[in-house]
C-alpha cells in the first residue's frame, strides 16, 4: 500500500507534518512499516479540505485529517482492509458507496493537469520518483535527438505562451535569445510570485521542482546558455528547500553540471533568493536583483533576450511556463496545441480563493469558462450567496462581473472584458463584497510596492489611493470618479514598468462594471 500525504504549504500549515510522523509511528507499532510506503507529496490542489491523505491501491481520499485520526486509518484501513468512511472526502464516495477515482470527483473532473502533473503524485525530494514518471527523458531526447533549432521549432509549434502574465509566445522568446549575439548567455526562472492570493508557482516548486530544472536545462541547450538562475522568494522556505535538494540531486545524477548525458553539454543552476519586493517580479528588476543590485526596473529596449543578466542575452520564463516544457517535448507540439482555444493553447493553473467553497489550485484547459471554474470545480459560493465578481490577474488585473461568467478563460477574452490572465490568482467575491473596497485593497498593495523610480507610479497611484480612501470613508466628492479615470489614463500611458502601467486596472474595471457603487458611496457621504 501507498499512503500519500500532502506536504504543500497549505496542508503543512494545517498539520500534515505531524500526520506523516504519526503514520510512521503507527505503522511501526503494527509491524507493517515495510509493507506500506508513506510519501510526502506536493499539493493535491484541494487545499480547502486539507490536510489531505490518499491511500492506495483503493484511492481512498481522506480529508481534514488530524493526527488523532491516523491510528484509526492504520488499524482499520491498512491492517484490516476496511476503509474509514467517516473520514473520506464527501464527494469521493459514489452513490453505490464505492470510492470514485479522482477524475470523477467534482473538483477534479473538469481539470487537466499538465504543469501540475506530478504534484500530489511523487515525492518532490526524491529524484528517482521524478525519473520514474519519465523525468529527464525530455532532456535526454533533446540532447541526443534534436538540434537547438528543432527544440525551438517544437516550442513555437506548440503555441505555448508565457504563464507569468503577459502571454508572450515562449518559442519566439527562445528564438530571440538564441539569435542574439553573445559568447555567454543565461537562462532564468522567475519564481518571484507576489500577487495577493497567488500560489501556483510555489506549489509547482514544492511539488515538482525537477520539472522546472529539467525545462531550464532544455532551454539552456536551445538558446546556447550554460548557466541558469532561479529567482525565488525567500518567503517560500519549503520551495527553496526542495529546489536546493533537487539541484543537488540533479548534479549527483549527472543531469546538471558538465557533459550532461555525455553529450558535451554543460549547464548548471543557482538559486537567488528575493527578499519580497513585488517589483522584483518585473523582468528587468529581477535581473538587477540577480546581479546583486537594487531591484529597480529599467526602460526596455534593450530586452533581456539581447541584454539581460550581466548585460548578456538572457531567457526569462516563469515557473509554470517551464513546467509545461518536458511534456511538450515528449508528447509533441500537436498534442499540446490540440488543447485550449485558437490562440491560447494548453492549460492554465489558477489559485482559487476568496468567497468560494473549494479554495485551492486548479488547472484547466484554456477556454474553460469562469462559470465552470466557480461552480463545477470551485463548488460555488459559501452560504448559497450570489456570485458578484472574480478578480483575475491580481493587482494588475480586473474584476469580471456575473454577466461575464460565461467568458472562456483565455488571454484575449479576459482582456476583452477588462481584465487579464495575469499569473493565475483568481479571487471570487460574493454579493456582500464592496467593489470599491476591493479596488482600494489592490491599489494600496501597488502603492506600497511601487519602487518609486518614476513619478506617474510613485505619485499618481498615491493620489488615486487618497481619492479612494476618501470615497470609502464617506468623504467622496462630485468629480472623484472622473479624477480617478484621468489619473488612471495618464499613469497607464507614462509609468516606466508593468507594475505602474497596470496598477490602475482594478480601479478602472470596478468603475466600468460597478460605477453605481462608487456613486452610492459618494452620495451617501456623511
Ligand atoms: Fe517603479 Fe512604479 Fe515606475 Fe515601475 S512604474 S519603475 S514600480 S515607480
Amino acid at each position: 500500500a501507498h499512503v500519500l500525504v500532502c506536504g504543500g504549504t497549505g496542508c503543512i500549515s494545517s498539520g500534515s507534518a505531524g500526520i506523516i510522523d504519526k503514520f510512521n509511528e503507527e505503522l511501526e507499532k503494527h509491524n507493517i512499516k515495510n509493507e506500506v510506503k508513506v510519501v510526502r507529496t506536493g499539493c493535491f490542489g484541494l487545499c480547502e479540505v486539507g490536510p489531505v491523505v490518499i491511500v492506495y491501491p483503493e484511492g481512498a481520499f481522506y480529508s481534514r485529517i488530524k493526527v488523532e485520526d491516523v491510528p484509526e486509518i492504520v488499524e482499520e484501513h491498512l491492517v484490516k482492509g476496511r476503509i474509514v468512511k467517516r473520514l473520506l472526502y464527501h464527494d469521493s464516495v459514489a452513490e453505490d458507496q464505492t470510492i470514485k477515482s479522482l477524475d470523477e470527483v467534482g473538483f477534479y473532473k473538469k481539470q487537466m493537469r499538465i504543469a501540475f502533473r506530478n504534484c500530489g503524485v511523487i515525492d518532490p525530494e526524491n529524484i528517482e520518483e521524478y525519473i520514474a514518471v519519465d523525468g529527464y527523458k525530455a532532456l535526454g531526447k533533446v540532447l541526443t535527438e534534436m538540434t537547438p533549432e528543432q527544440v525551438i521549432e517544437t516550442i513555437k509549434a506548440s503555441g505555448l505562451r508565457g504563464r507569468g502574465g503577459a502571454g508572450f509566445p515562449t518559442g519566439l522568446k527562445w528564438e530571440f535569445t538564441r539569435k542574439a549575439p553573445g559568447d555567454k548567455k543565461y537562462v532564468c526562472c522567475n519564481a518571484d510570485e507576489g500577487d495577493p492570493g497567488a500560489f501556483m508557482d510555489r506549489s509547482i516548486l514544492e511539488g515538482d521542482p525537477h520539472s522546472v530544472i529539467e525545462a531550464m536545462a532544455i532551454a539552456g541547450y536551445a538558446v546556447g546558455a550554460d548557466q541558469g538562475y532561479i529567482y525565488v522568494r525567500a518567503e517560500y522556505p519549503i520551495a527553496v528547500k526542495r529546489l536546493t535538494i533537487a539541484i543537488a540531486q540533479a548534479r549527483e545524477y549527472g543531469l546538471l553540471g558538465k557533459d550532461i548525458f555525455g553529450t558535451g553539454f554543460n549547464f548548471d543552476i543557482e538559486l537567488r533568493l528575493g527578499a519580497g519586493a513585488f517589483v522584483c517580479g518585473e523582468e528587468t528588476a529581477l535581473m538587477a536583483s540577480i546581479e546583486g543590485r537594487r531591484g529597480e526596473p529599467r526602460p526596455r529596449p534593450p530586452f533581456p533576450a539581447v541584454k539581460g543578466v550581466f548585460s548578456k542575452p538572457t531567457l526569462l520564463n516563469n515557473v509554470e511556463t517551464y513546467a509545461n516544457i518536458p511534456p511538450i517535448i515528449l508528447k509533441g507540439p500537436e498534442w499540446f496545441s490540440s488543447i485550449g482555444t485558437e490562440r491560447s493553447k494548453g492549460t492554465k493553473v489558477f489559485a482559487l480563493g476568496g468567497k468560494i467553497n473549494n479554495t485551492g489550485l486548479v488547472e484547466v484547459p484554456m477556454g474553460t469558462t469562469l462559470r465552470e471554474i466557480v461552480y463545477d470545480i470551485g463548488g460555488g459560493i459559501p452560504g448559497g450567496k450570489k456570485f458578484k465578481a472574480a478578480q483575475t490577474g491580481g493587482p494588475s488585473g480586473g474584476c469580471i462581473p456575473a454577466e461575464h461568467l460565461d467568458t472562456p478563460i483565455d488571454y484575449e477574452s479576459l482582456i476583452q472584458v477588462g481584465s487579464m490572465m495575469g499569473s493565475g490568482g483568481l479571487i471570487i467575491m460574493d454579493e456582500d463584497t464592496c467593489m470599491v473596497d476591493i479596488a482600494r485593497f489592490f491599489l494600496d498593495f501597488t502603492v506600497s510596492e511601487s519602487c518609486g523610480k518614476c513619478p506617474p507610479c510613485r505619485i499618481g497611484t498615491k493620489r488615486m489611493l487618497e481619492i479612494l480612501d476618501r470615497i470609502v470613508s464617506g468623504k467622496g466628492q462630485e468629480g472623484d470618479i472622473e479624477k480617478l479615470e484621468l489619473l488612471a489614463k495618464n499613469i497607464k500611458a507614462s509609468a516606466l514598468c508593468g507594475l505602474g502601467q497596470t496598477a490602475p486596472n482594478p480601479v478602472l474595471s470596478t468603475i466600468r462594471y460597478f460605477r453605481d457603487e462608487y456613486e452610492a458611496h459618494i452620495r451617501e457621504k456623511r
